[in-house]
Parts: structure tokens; C-alpha cells; sequence
């Protein structure tokens, strides 16, 4: 079944297929909305995947995206997990990542998806076990970076729609926000047709990235990544995982009302849809939510942002 929001596009030759997510942001008649999921790693897991998705699939997304692990069995969940997403109608994006895997393994992956009919790839460089900020290492027969992976996957399935990551506060390896822009414009050279960002709270950090990359002569659609501060642990974890920058006020309002949980989900939700507001009042081409395979903080988070913003889509 193709729900509401795959609709399809007749080729020149006459034949119909779904519009790709570029197709959509080329038609740019209105902000998209998206959301992210995680394979689930148990039983539990699966039951709150599901919850997740029966609660935000009525939201109506324009696409949904599926992470990618970094050892054998996650990746495996990752392609059943997609496979199973792609059955629902929905438009459906499969990260990939270079990560302890050879080129053959990566087109096998590559392949997975083509077989399943997913016809969009995110092609991430992943991380060394440990993180970001441990130095990059590529194995011998695998590819060292994002740019290699767009080329791979362009080569392989020619028909992939690829979409990219990209970094507001900039990458936690890298100091250089002008290297970031270029690396970006590389990828979209090599063939991704869309990016998505790292969280981020900052919105001139957004509007800067876009300059850059802009001002390289590129025009790949950039779609914020956005997730609400819902608890107080999460503001340092934000920084050490992804190095992303907390506003101080922000931190501090937190702060100030850190033993009460609704208050600290309030404040954290409220800052989120004012940041979701300002970055499609600065053109934003959509708005791309982790969801972390739970659907409340969305759910009101997504409704805020209607609030102020009536004609932003989706129910
Ligand atoms: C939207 C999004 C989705 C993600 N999904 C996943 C996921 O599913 N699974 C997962 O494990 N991780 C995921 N990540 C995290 C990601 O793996 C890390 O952020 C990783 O550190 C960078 O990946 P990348 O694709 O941006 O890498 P790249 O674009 O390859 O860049 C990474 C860094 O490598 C260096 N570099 C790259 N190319 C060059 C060059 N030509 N010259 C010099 N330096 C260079 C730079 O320091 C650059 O900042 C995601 C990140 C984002 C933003």
C-alpha cells in the first residue's frame, strides 16, 4: 500500500514512479518533515520501534530514515528493518556506512537495498569504535570517506537517490568550517542529492553552512536535523557525543529547573520549535526529527511548530 505521501511522478517515457526526495525538494512548494529511526537491537526495541511509528506515521512524513550500525549483526538489522519500513509505503532513506566493511561487503549492502526497493541511501562515513573524535582509519580494501561511499553507491545503483550528513557546529574531527563546506560540496559533486544535518541548537550555525556551501557554487538542499533538550543528562551528552554547542541561556534555564523533569521537557521543547520556526523562516527545505524510536517528544514537538506555524504541513 502507498500511503498518502509517496506520491508518484510520470518519467518521460510515461511510465509512473514514486518522486524521489529530490524530487520533492526541487518542487520546494513547501517545507518537508522527516523522521529518524534506529534498527532495534531486542524484542523490547522492536515493540517501541513499532509504537514509535504507529504514533508518527499519521504525522504523514515525507520520508522516514533508518540508521546504520557499526558491526555485522546491527547492519543486519538495519537492511530487515528497512526492508520492513519500505513495505509500509512510506518513502523510505537507508543509511550506509564505510565502517568495518570492504567495498565488495559495502555493494552487497548496496545491493540489499536495491533488492528491498529502497531506493534512497544516506551514505555516512561512520566512526572508529569510540567515536568522532578518534582519528579515521580506512581499511586497506575500503573506502576512506563519505564522498567515496556517494560514488560507490551511484556506481552500483545508479537509481539510488543519495543524501549526505552535514555539520552546523562543524565536524567534532574537524576545526575548519570552510573544510566542511568543501567536503560537503565534494559530496554533492560526487552525486548526493540532499543532506541532512547533526543535530544542532544554533541557528546561525545552520544559516553559516549554508553560506559556505553557497558560496562554493553549490546548491544541495541542506535539511536541518533537529532533537529537543527532553532531559537534563542529555546536555552534556549532546556535547560529548556529536560536540554540539548549547546555547548558555538555554543550559541555564535548564539548569535552573533541573530536579523537575516536566519543566526541564517543557523548556527543551519550547527552544526546539522556536529553533524549528527561525530555520524555516530562513528557508530551511524541511525539517528532519530524531526520534530516538519514541514518538511524544516528536509528536508535541511537531505540533508546536504548527502552532506558530499553521502552514507547515502534515496533521
Ligand atoms: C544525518 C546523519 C546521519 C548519520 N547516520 C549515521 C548512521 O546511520 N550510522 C553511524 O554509525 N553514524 C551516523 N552518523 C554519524 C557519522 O558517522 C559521523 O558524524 C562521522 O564522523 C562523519 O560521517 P560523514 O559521512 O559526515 O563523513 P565524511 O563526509 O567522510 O567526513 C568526515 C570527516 O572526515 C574528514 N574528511 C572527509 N573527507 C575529507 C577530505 N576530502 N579531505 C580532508 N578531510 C576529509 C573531515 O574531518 C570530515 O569532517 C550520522 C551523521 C549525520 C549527520
Amino acid at each position: 500500500m502507498l500511503s498518502s505521501t509517496t506520491p508518484t511522478a510520470t518519467t518521460p517515457t510515461g511510465t509512473t514512479s514514486v518522486e524521489t526526495i529530490a524530487d520533492l525538494l526541487a518542487r520546494s512548494d513547501r517545507p518537508l518533515r522527516s523522521f529518524e529511526f534506529m534498527p532495534p537491537r531486542s524484542e523490547d526495541d522492536v515493540y517501541q520501534l513499532w509504537r514509535a511509528t504507529d504514533a508518527l506515521v499519521p504525522l504523514e512524513p515525507d520520508f522516514i530514515s533508518v540508521t546504520y550500525g557499526a558491526n555485522g549483526s546491527n547492519r543486519d538489522r538495519t537492511l530487515r528493518c528497512t526492508r520492513h519500513m519500505v513495505t509500509t509505503g512510506l518513502r523510505t532513506v537507508g543509511h550506509l556506512t564505510c565502517v568495518s566493511q570492504s567495498i565488495s561487503e559495502l555493494e552487497q549492502a548496496i545491493e540489499g537495498y536495491r533488492e528491498a526497493g529502497v531506493n534512497h541511501i544516506l551514505a555516512i562515513r561512520g566512526d572508529m569504535p569510540g567515536g568522532a573524535t578518534v582519528p579515521w582509519v580506512a581499511r586497506p580494501d575500503g573506502l576512506a570517506n563519505a564522498t567515496e561511499l556517494v560514488r560507490l553507491v551511484k556506481r552500483t545503483y545508479p537509481a539510488a537517490c543519495v543524501g549526505v550528513g552535514a555539520f552546523p557546529d562543524g565536524h567534532p574531527a574537524s576545526n575548519d568550517l570552510d573544510l566542511d563546506a568543501r567536503i560537503l560540496a565534494d559530496k554533492a559533486a560526487a552525486g548526493a542529492e540532499f543532506a541532512i544535518t547533526q543535530l544542532f541548537f544554533i541557528p546561525e550555525h545552520y544559516t553559516s553552512l549554508v553560506a559556505r556551501v553557497r558560496a562554493l557554487g553549490c546548491d544541495i538542499p541542506i535539511i536541518p536535523g533537529i532533537m529537543p533538550i527532553t532531559s537534563f543528562g542529555q546536555i552534556k551528552r549532546f556535547g560529548e557525543l556529536s560536540g554540539t554547542d548549547v546555547p548558555a541561556d538555554l543550559v541555564a534555564r535548564i539548569t535552573e529547573v533541573s530536579e523537575d523533569r516536566a519543566a526541564v521537557r517543557q523548556i527543551g521543547l519550547q527552544a526546539a520549535a522556536r529553533l524549528c520556526c527561525r530555520l524555516l523562516d530562513e528557508g530551511a527545505p524541511g525539517l528532519h526529527y530524531y526520534t530516538l524510536n519514541r514518538s511524544r517528544a516528536t509528536t508535541e514537538l511537531h505540533s508546536m511548530v504548527r502552532d506558530l506555524r499553521p502552514e507547515m504541513p502534515g496533521r
